[in-house]
């Protein structure tokens, strides 16, 4: 089963869907296929080739276009429901840098985190405690990782979700 790009009207990439979904837009003249893929359909009357990139004809608005808003649902979400410090379930947020000590409430600064560990920290730094981050907190970028996040990309979609900062994701894949 091959999947299929689908870009907003804007050309901003939205989502996957099967190839066979994506022929049935494009039939049902809801979207055009931008880029082929080397799948074709063969069927009594003649054949068809299924899209590797699609486009949608009307505009699809999607909430989290701009920045991810910080909240507390979503970072969690970003840091896979786990305290970053010992991996026990999260249930509460820290500022890794403390806000009493000039720490900002933004994405690259906030972390899940346990009771235990945010209670064990305080308003500690992490080199006065000893402590490390598995990986530096970020902000969630939308789509187009959720869509590198869902298996072997096309190389064919490339072109169409690099402008949405996934170049670094792309490099890291290719070293892997
Ligand atoms: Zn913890």
């Amino acid at each position: 089963m091959h999947q299929t790009l689908v870009l907003n009207a804007t050309y901003e990439p939205l989502g996957v869907v099967t190839d066979r979904r994506a022929l049935l837009l494009v039939l049902n003249q809801r979207a055009t296929a931008v880029e082929d893929s080397d799948t074709v359909l063969h069927y009594s009357g003649g054949s068809l080739t299924l899209p590797a990139v699609i486009r949608l004809h009307k505009f699809v608005r999607i909430p989290y276009r701009h920045a991810v808003p910080l909240s507390r649902r979503a970072i969690f979400a970003r840091d896979g429901g786990r305290c970053v410090y010992c991996t026990a379930p999260a249930t509460s947020i820290d500022h890794v840098i403390p806000r009493s000590r000039g720490g900002m409430h933004s994405w690259d600064n906030v972390v899940s985190a346990c009771h235990k560990c945010n209670h064990q920290k305080a308003d500690r730094t992490l080199r006065e405690i000893g402590w490390k981050l598995r990986s530096t907190p970020r902000e969630p970028v939308g789509a187009a990782w959720r869509i590198l996040g869902t298996g072997r990309p096309d190389v064919r979609w490339i072109t169409y979700l690099k402008p949405y900062g996934v170049e670094q994701m792309l490099t890291a894949a290719a070293t892997a």
